[in-house]
């Protein structure tokens, strides 16, 4: 089933939602959502305390991070992978990043018929991104949703985040593993992979091994596993594996989930997990305080009166930038901040 992103205009009480997500009412599950990706100022609030009710029962999913560019095969993957572990008595979230989707109108997850099977099974909760706002907007949000999924007891919550610009940096804020699906076409060149975001991979899958690319997708994997190899892996001492897979065939699948445990499991066993989370913890409170001071200035009325004006002076170069902003921070806090 898919989470609806309408439904927040009447929101029950805060208590009942929090009882409806903890017995892993759908309802519940998809209102609650909706109130953190509001950009309201009071449902900005309510959903703050609806958060802090529910981080007690949360914390204890596995939390992967997909990512790979467009046709590399995520929504499909995550279709056949979110079934297998579903049919392992697993409860699988899937929510997603794309800050572009505002633009496009959901390019990411917005097509329900991507993922038919998944959306279909009772043991999987899909939710596509949220479609407004900036990034920082969008990924709090999603960030905020992982919490609510675990209080409803999901065990697993894949968060799928598009192969471009900045959204996977914020995506691996949020996840404990992060996997990167490439693809191999064009004789040895692995399609998809871009120096930023290996950087960011904990488990790298070359996806459609399959038919007449199979040879090449191994060929590809071996030799981005040598590559990987000598430039060295991440800080922790992991050695980032690099599969092979075939989402449409459902090959490899259950092999790439070992890969993302084992990541896991050494992260645990070295300390690094809670270690990570920390540091996530915190990056996800400056994050809210980003967002919530970006909203803050652009709900301000005395901003709101000058930002026209003032804009359209830095355009045509009347005032400089740097004055312009000086302008409006002043409008926004007229003691320039201080006490
Ligand atoms: P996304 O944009 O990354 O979500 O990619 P999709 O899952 O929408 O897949 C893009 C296209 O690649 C679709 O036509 C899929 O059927 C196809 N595709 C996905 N996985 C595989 C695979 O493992 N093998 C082959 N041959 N095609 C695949």
């Amino acid at each position: 089933m898919t989470g609806s992103p309408s439904g927040a205009r009447e929101r029950p009480p805060l208590d009942e939602l929090v009882a409806g997500v903890r017995g892993g009412d759908r309802n519940c599950i998809a209102r609650s959502i909706t109130l953190l990706e509001s950009t309201q100022r009071d449902d900005k609030l309510a959903g703050q305390e609806l958060l802090a009710a529910l981080l007690p029962s949360s914390g204890s999913a596995i939390r992967v991070g997909i990512s790979g560019v467009p046709g590399v095969g995520k929504s499909t993957f995550i279709d056949a992978m979110g079934v297998l572990l579903t049919a392992e008595g697993q409860r699988v979230g899937v929510l997603a990043v794309d800050p572009s989707s505002a633009r496009t109108f959901g390019s990411v997850l917005g097509d329900k018929t991507r993922m038919d099977r998944l959306a279909a099974d009772p043991g999987a909760f899909i939710r596509p991104s949220p479609s407004a706002g900036t990034l920082g907007g969008v990924a709090r949000a999603t960030r905020e949703s992982i919490v609510v999924l675990e209080a409803a007891g999901f065990d697993v919550v894949l968060v799928e985040t598009v192969g471009v610009g900045q959204s996977e940096v914020a995506v691996s804020r949020m996840v404990d593993t992060f996997l990167l699906l490439a693809m191999s076409r064009m004789g040895d060149q692995l399609q998809g992979i871009k120096r930023g975001i290996i950087e960011l991979a904990d488990v790298i899958a070359v996806n459609k091994a399959d038919g007449a690319h199979e040879a090449e997708a191994r060929h590809a994997a071996g030799e981005l596993s040598g590559a990987l190899r000598i430039l060295g892996g991440p800080g922790s001492g992991w050695r980032i594996p690099v599969l092979t897979c075939s989402a449409l065939e459902e090959r490899g699948l259950a092999e790439v989930w070992q890969a993302v445990l084992e990541h896991r499991s050494y992260m645990q066993a070295e300390g690094l997990l809670d270690i990570k989370r920390r540091e996530q913890a915190v990056s996800w409170m400056w994050a809210t305080i980003r967002d919530r001071l970006d909203s803050d200035f652009h709900a301000d009325p005395a901003v709101r009166g000058l930002l026209g004006d003032v804009e359209a002076h830095v355009a045509s170069g009347a005032v400089a930038p740097g004055r312009g902003a000086e302008l409006l921070m002043r409008a926004f806090r007229p003691d320039g901040g201080r006490p």
